[in-house]
């Protein structure tokens, strides 16, 4: 395979892993922020492949049918005032959470579109495919002290595919969801409904339900250091007076946040808010954030913009802050580490990655369920027309 790692890093992993050579390497990855603060990698300016939308009964289709339209109040005008509780909880269709569909729509669309990719034949059989989240969650490991998070990963016709898992403390978190947490999920849906149109020019219509089935999703192509990456992810809206109207540079990531009052609330919100929204939105090269900030009564009453290539600025002179360099390095190292660990190309083995703040990333190895995520129609599809030996016709045929 490809060389991996830095030498700074292979040194790091010999000291984890004394000349371990057996076949289920018990190495580990270090997270520390101080490992990882070398030069900015190489980052592909991603480019779209394509896009697919899932519908209120979370069907997919292979389409943009569900993408919006960024439709701002009016600058002039007398400002917002977005009540995000109205139609709570009357007017929600959350999505069933314990629907766990792995990769499976990003594999639907890959599936349908395998043979018109880009990079050349063989692309596919060295990159690695994912969901844009998954990403974010490995860039903000260095600084991340709360939440952690097991990565299955499977190796098939060359191709690593990485997809979460939900930990179980994650599960014990999601079924134990406070009242008033699932409250502030609507909001943040809310403001979406109020912020875009389903035309370009049209107007907002808040009057509607917020389902949270519905989504739009891009398909990305990139490259982090020596890793091609394919990665989807869900888009807010187009801005349909961006500069450019090229995706993604046209797309507009929705956020809100609690109105700030002191110096030192904004502060915390630099170190820690506008690391996930900057890691979220630069992977797919989503250029903005626009942010809506709630005040006690849950009322959106002011916006903000942030440019996703401006967000470190807020904390480049922050001795606690985060570093962009550190979270795409860490990054490249786990894919390396990912790369050199699942060497067996076998849909149905399973390295599960795991990591809890404060510790190193651990591996272990599993067969079939309840971790392997490849589905069985995809695996049949895609083995059934591999351009490898042409099918010899039979006397009979
Ligand atoms: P994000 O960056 O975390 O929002 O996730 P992605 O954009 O990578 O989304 C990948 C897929 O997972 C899309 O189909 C989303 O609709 C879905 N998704 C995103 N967040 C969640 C979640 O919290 N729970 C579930 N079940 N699905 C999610
Ligand atoms: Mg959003």
């Amino acid at each position: 395979m490809e060389p991996r790692g830095t030498k700074r890093r292979t040194e790091k992993l010999e000291v984890a892993e004394p000349r371990n050579k057996l076949a289920y390497s018990t190495s580990s990855l270090p997270t520390e922020p101080a490992l990882y603060s070398g030069p900015f990698p190489f980052y592909r300016r991603p480019s779209e492949l394509g896009c697919f939308s899932l519908d209120a009964q979370r069907q997919y289709h292979g389409d943009a049918r569900a993408l919006r339209y960024y439709s701002p109040p009016p600058t002039n005008g007398p400002g917002p005032e977005f009540d995000l509780r109205d139609g709570y909880p009357d007017r929600y269709l959350p999505r069933d959470e314990e629907v766990r569909e792995g990769l499976d729509h990003l594999l639907r669309w890959l599936l349908e579109h395998r043979g018109q990719l880009e990079g050349g034949p063989g692309w596919l059989a060295g990159a690695i495919v994912t969901w844009r989240g998954h990403l974010t969650k490995l860039l903000t490991t260095p600084y991340e002290r709360q939440e952690g998070w097991q990565l299955a990963a499977s190796r098939f016709q060359g191709t690593l595919y990485l997809s979460e898992v939900e930990t179980p403390a994650a599960r014990a978190q999601r079924l134990a969801r406070p009242p008033l947490l699932r409250e502030l999920m609507y909001m943040g849906y809310k403001f979406e409904q109020y912020m875009c149109a389903d035309k370009p020019g049209g107007s907002p219509d808040p009057s509607g339900e917020v389902n949270t089935n519905v989504a739009f999703c891009s398909v990305l192509r990139s490259r982090l250091g020596n890793h091609p990456l394919l990665f989807s992810g869900e888009v807010d809206c187009t801005d349909p007076q961006a500069p450019s109207t090229q995706p993604p540079t046209c797309y507009v990531e929705l956020k809100t946040s609690k109105e700030m009052y002191s110096p030192g609330q904004w502060r915390s919100f630099y170190r820690h808010k506008l690391l996930k929204w900057w890691a979220q939105s630069f992977l797919p090269g989503v250029p903005k954030v626009v942010a809506g900030f709630r005040n006690p009564e849950g009322f959106v009453c002011s916006l903000k913009t942030f440019p996703t290539m401006e967000m470190f600025e807020h904390v480049r002179n922050d001795r606690d802050g985060w570093n962009p360099s550190v979270c795409m390095n860490f990054c490249a190292a786990f894919l390396s580490f990912a790369q050199s660990t699942v060497v067996q190309d076998d849909s149905r083995l399973v390295h599960l990655f795991s990591w809890e703040p404060g510790s190193p990333v651990t591996v272990s190895v599993h067969r079939d369920a309840p971790y392997a995520f490849l589905p069985m129609w995809y695996v049949e599809a895609m083995t059934q027309d591999l351009p490898s030996v042409p099918k010899t016709p039979s006397p009979t045929e």
